[in-house]
């Protein structure tokens, strides 16, 4: 072993032995499902006689949903996917009482992303996480939605539960695998993933901007951290410093100080702990809401509370965007949605040769 590659397994173990006991836990269960759902095991699809996440396991099949589809065809095309679609139903139940613990926890898609771009060492990465991924997202979303009818293109076009476990299926030897990554689909999609998948910061660039699974379950874990009773990652106002720790382990980029305060984009968030794991201060935590929200007593202007005020938001209105800001969102949101609608153009016109 040259003396390059004993110093990178060296930085390896060093930074693998500084992970949390929590976030190992986290990666051991993104292991065991990546081992689960995808080849050349795919012991889970192969209950179902299935080699992948697709068919009768598409969890995606309300993006084949076509202006004019009458409600019976959109029934066929889901119960057609019935598995899939029970299981996206049980994703967002669990997402609303107790967050994203598919995507944290268990997506092999996402999962299997993050833990190569974790591997990879930081020089080799791009950091995505500072991009205004709420309006990128869901103006993806809206924009595939609306495009895809225009340029007749399918929802298993730049699908990531098609690439993971095709790419891993070649990668073992399976000849489908080496057919899918050659083709135009697959190259665009492996492009993705490599970009916004291993060689991004934390791995998990395509969760934030593209997945459309990602965009629903989000919207379903804001709804859900309005409730005090439910589970969601929450900060204690009096004990955060500000001091930004959490925002840097923060895979998704979620966190962001304002007025000195940690805040959790609740839209974004996925549950995984790192926060946690990472504050010094007991600050942040994944916790149900008080119970009593009246403080127990006011002394000298000071409200004093029975117990931790786990707050999921800020209880005041959020400060007014700062204008050069709102220029970046826009512009990176123009260019965003320039080339996604460029590439669904490539791909349509490609199909038509
Ligand atoms: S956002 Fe999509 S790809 Fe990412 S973990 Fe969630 S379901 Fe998987
Ligand atoms: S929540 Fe903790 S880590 Fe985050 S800014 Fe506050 S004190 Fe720092
Ligand atoms: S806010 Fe915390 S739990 Fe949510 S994604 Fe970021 S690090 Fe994970």
């Amino acid at each position: 072993m040259n003396q390059a590659a004993s110093l990178h397994n060296w930085s390896f173990w060093r930074r693998f032995k500084a992970v949390p006991k929590f976030q190992k836990f986290r990666y051991a269960m993104i292991t065991l499902s990546c081992l689960a759902f995808l080849g050349p095991l795919a012991i889970l699809p192969g209950l179902v006689g299935n080699n992948d996440l697709c068919g009768v396991l598409c969890m995606r099949r309300f993006y084949l949903y076509f202006p004019g589809m009458s409600m019976d065809d959109l029934w066929m095309h889901m119960s057609v996917a019935w598995i899939g679609t029970i299981f996206f139903f049980m994703i967002l139940t669990v997402t609303f009482f107790y967050g994203r613990i598919w995507c944290g926890f268990i997506c092999p898609v996402g999962g299997l992303s993050e833990l190569v771009s974790r591997v990879l060492g930081p020089r080799w990465k791009i950091d995505y996480r500072p991009l205004p991924q709420v309006p990128i997202r869901y103006g993806y979303l809206a924009t595939y939605i609306l495009l895809m009818p225009m340029v007749g293109i399918s929802a298993c076009t730049l699908c990531n539960f098609i690439t993971v476990p095709r790419l891993v299926t070649a990668l073992t030897g399976g000849t489908a695998g080496v057919a899918f990554i050659f083709s135009t689909i697959g190259l665009a999609n492996l492009s993705l993933l490599l970009m916004l998948g291993f060689f991004a910061e934390k791995g998990r660039a395509y969760c934030q901007f593209m997945c459309p699974i990602g965009a629903i379950d989000g919207l379903v874990n804001r709804a859900g951290a309005k409730l005090q009773m439910t589970h969601r990652i929450r900060v204690e106002r009096s004990r955060c410093t500000g001091c930004n720790e959490c925002a840097k382990a923060c895979m998704t980029g979620s966190i962001k100080i304002v007025n000195g305060i940690a805040q959790v984009d609740q839209t974004s968030c996925m549950s995984c702990h790192d926060c946690v794991d990472h504050c010094e201060w007991n600050a942040i935590e994944w916790t149900t809401g008080p119970r009593n929200v009246q403080p127990k007593r006011i002394k000298k202007n000071i409200q004093i509370y029975p117990e931790p005020q786990w707050q999921a938001f800020p209880p005041a209105p959020m400060p007014a965007a700062d204008p050069v800001r709102g220029v970046m969102v826009r512009q990176t949101l123009h260019y965003f949605t320039i080339t996604a609608m460029l590439m669904f153009v490539l791909y349509a016109t490609i199909q038509q040769l």
